[in-house]
């Protein structure tokens, strides 16, 4: 496994990406990129302890467990300066509208440094993004990437939706999935669920959709 600091945070934290293996697809797995969506957290962290144990794929396996590391730490959807990463890329739909504070896209896109270090991180030809996140269960799928979700669909029990059902501007599956040919599947676990449960049922499906890559 490397270790890398991809930057530092406003706060100063350090956004860190742990890789695992030497070739094949490579695959990036993100958690927290809203701080409070503990649950994605919890599950990019499962992947990583997994991992550092035992790593049996013929993939390159990217993990950030903590896209927001200082709204994971402050217990807050934002990062510490109360931008919505998710609304912040600079996407062909970026839009300065403030529909509310907790949908903040910024003062311009791309301006948050986490997001700076994402689409840094983004160049290095990745097959497939999964993007770890909490609300009601569902697997969004933007880009070609139906067949993953679909295993990790039947894993779950979750349905697939190719549009979320309400505008997302500047988010990441704009930005990766639908603009930059990256194929990318937001993982929404069921908010609220146990974290106890939350290891046993999402990571297991993810193996399983990493063995058909
Ligand atoms: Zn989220």
């Amino acid at each position: 496994m490397i270790t890398r600091v991809l930057s530092r945070t406003h706060l100063g934290l350090p956004i860190t990406a742990f890789d695992f293996g030497s070739q094949g697809k490579k695959i990036l797995i993100l958690g927290g990129i809203h701080g409070d969506e503990i649950e994605g957290v919890a599950c990019a962290k499962a992947i990583l302890a997994s991992f550092m144990e035992n790593y049996p794929y013929p993939l390159q396996v990217t993990i950030i467990p903590e896209a927001n590391p200082d709204g994971c730490l402050m217990n807050q959807r934002t990062n510490s300066r109360g931008v919505d990463l998710n609304r912040n890329l600079p996407t062909k739909d970026w839009s300065a509208e403030i529909k509310s504070e907790r949908y903040h896209p910024g003062p311009s896109p791309l301006s948050e440094i986490e997001n700076q270090a994402l689409v840094q991180e983004l160049k290095n030809n990745y097959h497939l993004v999964l993007s770890l996140h909490s609300w009601k269960p569902v697997i969004n799928v933007n880009g070609n990437c139906l067949k993953e979700a679909e295993v990790l669909a039947k894993f779950t029990g979750y349905s697939i939706d190719q549009d979320i059902g309400y505008p997302t501007p500047g988010c990441l599956g704009t930005y990766a999935g639908l603009e930059r040919n990256i194929p990318t599947i937001t993982y929404e676990i069921e908010r609220g669920q146990k974290i106890d449960q939350v290891i046993k049922m999402h990571p297991p499906a993810i193996y399983e959709m990493l063995k058909t890559l």
